[in-house]
C-alpha cells in the first residue's frame, strides 16, 4: 500500500484549517489539508454575519470582547483586500426586553475602548422602539475574497497537499504516527493532526477515540436581502436580547438579515449534530455532517418572521427584500450558554502522536492557532 507522509495532516478547510496550514507551510512544514466538502471554505466561515468582532456584540461576556477588540486591527489589516469598512455600523438598544441597557452598553464600550457615539434615533427606527443608538467601528469581511486569497496562497507552497471530497475511513496509531485512511483510497501517516472541522468537531474526536466537547449545535438560516438605497452604506444590530441584525454581507452587495430567535431553525443539544433533516438523507448522520447550504432538505426559510421583526424597528422608507437563504450550523459550548461568551478554545487530546482541536468561536481569533502549531 502506497503511504503518503506528511508532518501535519488538517482535517477541515474553513478559515481555521486553511490559515493553520499556511501558517505551518511557509515554516517549511508538510501538511496535508483534509477538507470533505468538493471546496473549501463553503460552511460557517462563509454562512455567517461576516462581522469582524471589535466586542461590541457582548457586553455580557467581557473577556470575549476583549478578545475580538485585541485582534479586530490585526484581522483588518491583514485581509485588508477583504474587508468592508464603507458602510455606518450602528448598534441600538431596544426599549424592550434587552438584557443591556444603554447606560450599562455605554459604560462596557469605554471599559473595552471601543468607541460608540450617540446617534439620533429617529434616522433609522420607528418611534418608541429604541432606546439609544450609537454609531461604532466595526466592518464586515468578504469571505469568498478570503477563500480565493489562501486557496491561491496555498497553492502556491509545495509542501502543501489539499484534498477535497475527502472522507475519512480508518484511523489508527501506529507506533508514534496516526495512519489515515480516506475512502478515496488515499492512505497517509503523520504525527500531528489537527481537527478544524467546527460542526463536526466530536465527530473527528470519537473517530481517534479521544473526549468530547460540551456542546449544542443550531441549524441556522442567514437570509441574505436586497436593502433601499438609503440603507445600503448602514448596517444595524438591535441588542441585547431576541432582535435582529441587517448588515452588508462583504462585498456581495447584500445585506445579511439574522435574528436570535429564527436564525436558529433547529436546536441539537446531543454529543453530535442532530437534526430531523437527516431522516431525509442516509449520508448525513451522527458520524457526518454534510453541508447543509447544498441539500435539498434545508428547512422552509424564516423570511417572514424575521423580516416583520425588522419591520417593527425600521422606518417605513428604509426597505428590505428577499434575495435568497444560506444555510450552516452553529456550534456553541455549553458553558458559553450563561453569559453569551465566545471562545476559542484549543484542546490537546493526545501529545505523541498530537492531536489537537481547534474549537473557534469567531473568526477573527484564528491568531489563537499561533500558540499550538508555531
Ligand atoms: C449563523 C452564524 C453566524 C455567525 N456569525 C459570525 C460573525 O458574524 N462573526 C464571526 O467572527 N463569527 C461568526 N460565526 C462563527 C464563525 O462562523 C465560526 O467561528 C468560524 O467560521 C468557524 O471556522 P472553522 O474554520 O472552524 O469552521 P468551518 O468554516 O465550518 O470549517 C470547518 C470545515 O471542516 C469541514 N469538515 C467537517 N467534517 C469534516 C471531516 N470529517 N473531514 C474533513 N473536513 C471536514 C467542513 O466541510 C468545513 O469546511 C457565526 C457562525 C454561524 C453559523
Amino acid at each position: 500500500m502506497d503511504i503518503k507522509k506528511y508532518d501535519y495532516v488538517i482535517f477541515g478547510a474553513g478559515i481555521y484549517g486553511m490559515y493553520a496550514a499556511k501558517l505551518l507551510a511557509s515554516k517549511d512544514i508538510r501538511v496535508a489539508l483534509i477538507e470533505i466538502d468538493d471546496k473549501p471554505l463553503q460552511r460557517a466561515s462563509y454562512i455567517n454575519q461576516a462581522r469582524v468582532h471589535n466586542g461590541y456584540h457582548y457586553p455580557r461576556s467581557v473577556s470575549t470582547a476583549e478578545k475580538s477588540a485585541n485582534y479586530y486591527r490585526r484581522f483588518n489589516e491583514e485581509f485588508e483586500y477583504a474587508i468592508h469598512r464603507q458602510f455606518k455600523k450602528v448598534y441600538a438598544i431596544s426599549l424592550y426586553d434587552s438584557l443591556t441597557n444603554a447606560e450599562q452598553f455605554k459604560r462596557f464600550c469605554d471599559y473595552v475602548r471601543i468607541p460608540a457615539e450617540e446617534v439620533n434615533t429617529s434616522k433609522y427606527f420607528n418611534n418608541g422602539m429604541i432606546e439609544a443608538a450609537y454609531e461604532t467601528d466595526e466592518f464586515t469581511y468578504d469571505a469568498q475574497k478570503i477563500r480565493n486569497a489562501l486557496f491561491e496562497e496555498l497553492s502556491e507552497f509545495n509542501n502543501v497537499d489539499m484534498i477535497f471530497s475527502g472522507q475519512i475511513e480508518k484511523a489508527e496509531i501506529v507506533g508514534t504516527d496516526y495512519q489515515v485512511c480516506l475512502k478515496n483510497g488515499i492512505s497517509i501517516q503523520t504525527p500531528n493532526v489537527l481537527n478544524a472541522t467546527y460542526a463536526s468537531i466530536n465527530q473527528l474526536l470519537h473517530f481517534f477515540g479521544y473526549d468530547l466537547f460540551q456542546t449544542k449545535y443550531e441549524l441556522c438560516e442567514v437570509i441574505l436581502t436586497r436593502v433601499s438605497s438609503n440603507f445600503s452604506n448602514v448596517g444595524i444590530t438591535v441588542m441585547d436580547g431576541p432582535f435582529f441584525s441587517l448588515m452588508p454581507f462583504g462585498f456581495s452587495g447584500t445585506h445579511s438579515l439574522t435574528s436570535v430567535s429564527d436564525t436558529p431553525h433547529e436546536t441539537s443539544t446531543e454529543q453530535f449534530p442532530k437534526f430531523s433533516c437527516q431522516t431525509f438523507r442516509a449520508d448525513c448522520n451522527e458520524n457526518v455532517l454534510r453541508n447543509c447550504n447544498s441539500c435539498n432538505y434545508s428547512p422552509l426559510s424564516a423570511w417572514i418572521r424575521m423580516s416583520q421583526l425588522a419591520r417593527k424597528y425600521l422606518k417605513s422608507e428604509i426597505s428590505v427584500h428577499y434575495d435568497s437563504s444560506l444555510f450552516a450550523v452553529k456550534t456553541i459550548l455549553n458553558t458559553a450558554e450563561i453569559d453569551d461568551s465566545r471562545p476559542t478554545v484549543i484542546k490537546i487530546s493526545s501529545n505523541k502522536p498530537k492531536f489537537i482541536s481547534v474549537f473557534s468561536g469567531k473568526f477573527n481569533t484564528i491568531y489563537d492557532l499561533e500558540e499550538v502549531l508555531l
